[in-house]
């Protein structure tokens, strides 16, 4: 046999395919999956063949990490996207049609709003901004051809909670889909099944990740929602690398211990936060002066180390810029979860009716630094303010 046929026929041969056992699972990696014989291959054709048949069928490393999110959410079925929006789109591709009208709460993740404006709007679907704490009251936005609601609770820069057990009870005697994006609450903190969602998205790229090196996003569904989801996804071809899966399963064995210490630091930040003269309010839904307080209490089991605050006054934007550019632990970036402290701001524009509309919204996503040290960089950055 001449070399270059010895180079390809020597690459992993089948007498060897007993892999060594590491922790960590293999990474499996691929277009082409082979069959072991041309029955299997016409079986595959005939759909009668139970293996995996190409890469876009879900590898082994893509489909643990599905299995790992499906059982802690105790979902039917879930499926692991490029990244968080790409489940968000994906979603309400799925469960939509021409003619249809969707409902979207004015604080679900921008990007999202922005792809029903201007994709979904040109395929005939039409959608309207709920307001951001709503519960029961979501029957007035109900029109005949409603056929799904989109909500994110906590809002992940307002963090306003909805009454999600309201809204489902109302949704599901209409037989509309309930989504929700439970991002900041992971899959410990939140259990969107319990509450009688239909679907529960995540973007891996925050905590389950946690390493700020991840795009992946899942999609879970119940019984109810799971044969039409499954089928959209397939027909989608959609693919996720074996890497970023590989990555998302180990960032979530540490989820809980990270977790943990992100609650804990942030509610140490946040209640310093309450006693400093030039903060207004502190957003974090475990505080109980968190207009939805009850709800965060009665729904969820923990807290993150995302919140926000406002000042008492409005700061010029040299001001604003002077004190951020002068924090040394906290580091301006977009997306969160991850063990470095981040922080955002900008002012607050809503199209519903908002108690945060034209204010300046300060938003941390408290990282894995000693919380000690993360209070004075703040501090430090406050004197630049008086
Ligand atoms: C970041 C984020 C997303 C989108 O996730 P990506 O993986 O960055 O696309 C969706 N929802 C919420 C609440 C987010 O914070």
């Amino acid at each position: 046999m001449k070399e270059q046929t010895r180079i390809i026929r020597n690459l992993w041969p089948e007498r060897e395919r007993t892999p060594a056992t590491t922790i960590n699972p293999p990474l499996f990696k691929g277009s082409t999956v082979l069959f072991d014989s041309y029955e299997d291959m016409a079986r595959a054709a005939r759909r009668e063949y139970s293996g995996i048949t190409y890469g876009t069928d879900r590898l082994p490393t893509q489909r643990q990490l599905e299995e790992a999110i499906r059982d802690l959410e105790g979902g039917a079925v879930t499926r692991v996207f490029q990244s968080g929006i790409a489940a968000i789109q994906t979603v309400l591709m799925a469960f939509s049609k021409s003619g249809d009208h969707i409902l979207v709460c004015d604080n679900a993740y921008a990007p999202g709003q922005r792809f029903c404006r201007q994709v979904l709007q040109k395929f005939n679907i039409d959608f309207t901004l709920i307001p951001p704490s709503v519960g029961a009251d979501i029957e007035e936005y109900i029109r005949a051809n409603t056929v799904l609601i989109l909500l994110e609770s906590p809002g992940s820069i307002t963090f306003e909670i909805q009454d999600v057990r309201a809204i489902t009870g109302v949704a599901r005697q209409r037989d509309i889909v309930t989504v929700l994006d439970a991002t900041w609450a992971t899959p410990l903190y939140l259990k969107p099944f319990e509450l009688g969602v239909d679907v529960s998205i995540h973007s891996v790229t925050k905590y389950i990740s946690g390493y700020s090196d991840v795009l992946a996003g899942t999609v879970t569904t119940n019984e109810r929602c799971s044969a039409v989801f499954r089928k959209f996804y397939k027909q989608m071809e959609i693919y996720t690398p074996a890497e970023e899966c590989y990555l998302a399963l180990r960032g979530l064995q540490s989820l809980a211990t990270r977790l943990r210490q992100h609650e804990q630091s942030a509610l140490f930040i946040a209640e310093w936060l309450r006693t400093v003269p030039l903060v207004d309010d502190v957003l974090h839904p475990a505080l109980p002066s968190h207009p939805e307080h009850h709800l965060w209490k009665r729904d969820f089991r923990g807290s993150s180390g995302l919140f926000a605050f406002t000042f008492r006054q409005d700061y010029s934007e040299t001001q604003l810029a002077a004190f951020i550019n002068s924090l040394e632990l906290f580091r301006l970036g977009y997306s969160w979860g991850g063990y470095k402290s981040l922080l955002t701001a900008a002012k607050i524009v809503r199209a519903t009716p908002s108690r945060y509309a034209g204010k300046t919204i300060v938003r941390l996503s408290i990282g894995l630094e000693d919380a000690s040290d993360l209070m004075h960089d703040l501090e430090r950055g406050f004197a630049f303010l008086r």
